[in-house]
């Protein structure tokens, strides 16, 4: 079926595309410089009438749909009633629920207390926050490949420079980086990469000196690396014997994305502090800090908050996302996308020498190139683009193509996406 009617972007995209040249600054850019009019689950339709199928979800946040009908509905009924208190001021009751959903929600069986924020970054920073007031230690350790975001001290937490650091600085001090486990291109296990990223905190930073260590469970951005099996549980044992807390970054991964509700939660992970945004809220901003309810409330009244950080209408939002995830029961459609995606591509992966690896975890998959140049990873992308199919490229050597499709996608939208990218890695 043909879903496209002009070439892609159409000539109505490409007049907006003019414009904004004169209304945007140069520094924020587009992937697919398509404009979009309206959306559904898995299709995009744009101000030319194509409809492109979405096998990117806005980076990992429409999981539950464009938006859900529930999100929708708690959207309208919200702003019909109010839109804005701060909940510094005057609170709201939404503003626990939400919270009361994420303790319960994240990994571990213990008492938790949550903050809400606007933005992923903003979550990373008030979790570094928490854990240098809790522990009276400065020293945050990061690992090779990791993404946090864009202020200053997430710029410091994120590995690669160009484009997110580069000339930004100088960035916020005390921040280490030592290795982490991608086993396509250490082939450690997971103790033994255990093992050299430990030492490496040991020799460089110190235990006793280290408030905190901010890792994705699965990193996103650097490429949608599964660690070893084993690293992250050998991590985290290392921290609790040292008073070093383990903060899991699930903004990326968290809310169905990999098939649980949190990544941790493959391997029995129970991190200290859990940070999240992106799908909590079926795109409305939202993130959080979830963590263990006497650290979370050690920090003084006060100390924690922001204008419009759980923002009513948002947490309407995450509320609706997330009874749409319990009745549709997107962890298990998540494994089914994955089981679909991996079968498929491994099989293209024995014809083609220029894969290295399909990997991934529930609706995080990724196509990892042989070349560790950009070169493949956007000829692909540009052919899939160019027929209507948002795909994703990532990873420090650019050369990942990355699936982060609606959780809601139907089966047959999704083998349309994956039939063009087949043929574009075949091509
Ligand atoms: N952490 C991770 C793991 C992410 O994937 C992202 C966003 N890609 C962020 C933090 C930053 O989130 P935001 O863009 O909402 O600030």
């Amino acid at each position: 079926m043909t879903r496209l009617r002009t070439a892609i972007p159409g000539p109505r995209s490409l007049e907006l595309q003019a414009r904004r040249e004169g209304a945007v600054a140069a520094g924020v850019r587009s992937t697919l410089p398509v404009y979009v009019a309206s959306a559904g689950d898995g299709l995009l339709v744009d101000v030319d009438g194509n409809q492109l199928v979405d096998l990117a979800s806005g980076i990992a946040v429409t999981g539950t749909g464009n938006p859900a009908p529930a999100v929708a509905e708690a959207v309208h009924a919200q702003i019909d009633r109010f839109s804005h208190t701060c909940f510094m001021v005057t609170p709201y009751e939404s503003y626990l629920e939400v919270c009361e959903e994420l303790n319960a929600l994240a990994p571990g069986s213990h008492e938790k207390r949550s903050v809400l924020l606007n933005s992923g970054a903003e979550a990373v920073e008030n979790a570094v926050k928490i854990a240098r007031h809790v522990t009276g230690r400065q020293a945050v350790v990061v690992v090779d490949h990791g993404y946090h975001g864009r202020t200053n001290l997430t710029m410091a937490l994120t590995a690669k420079t160009m484009p997110y650091k580069h000339r930004f600085g100088p960035f916020a001090p005390e921040v280490h980086r030592v290795p982490t486990s991608y086993p396509l291109h250490d082939g450690l296990t997971g103790a033994e990469a255990a093992q050299r990223t430990i030492s490496a905190i040991e020799r460089q930073t110190g235990a006793g000196t280290t408030a905190a260590v901010v890792i994705e469970p699965i990193q996103g951005e650097g490429g949608v690396i599964v660690p070893a099996g084993g690293f992250l549980p050998a991590l985290a044992r290392w921290c609790r014997e040292h008073g070093v807390l383990l903060v899991a970054d699930e903004i990326q991964t968290g809310f169905c994305r990999t098939g649980s509700w949190f990544a941790c939660d493959h391997e029995d992970v129970v991190p200290d502090l859990v940070t999240t945004a992106k799908g909590i809220a079926g795109g409305l901003p939202l993130a959080a800090v979830t963590g263990r309810a006497e650290i979370m409330d050690a920090v003084h009244a006060g100390g924690l908050g922001g204008t419009y950080g759980g923002n009513p209408v948002a947490c309407a939002a995450a509320l609706g996302a997330i009874r749409t995830m319990h009745d549709r029961d997107l962890n298990a459609a998540a494994r089914r996308i994955e089981k679909t995606v991996l079968g498929r591509f491994g099989t293209v992966a024995e014809k083609t020498g220029a894969i290295a690896d399909v990997r991934g975890r529930g609706a995080m998959l990724a196509i990892e190139f042989t070349e560790r140049t950009p070169d493949v990873a956007a000829r692909v992308a540009k052919t899939c683009h160019e027929q209507g199919v948002v795909v994703l490229t990532c990873g420090t050597y650019g050369n990942v193509i990355r699936l982060l499709p609606p959780l809601v996608i139907p089966a047959d939208l999704l083998a349309e996406g994956l039939d063009v990218l087949e043929g574009a890695l075949l091509a």
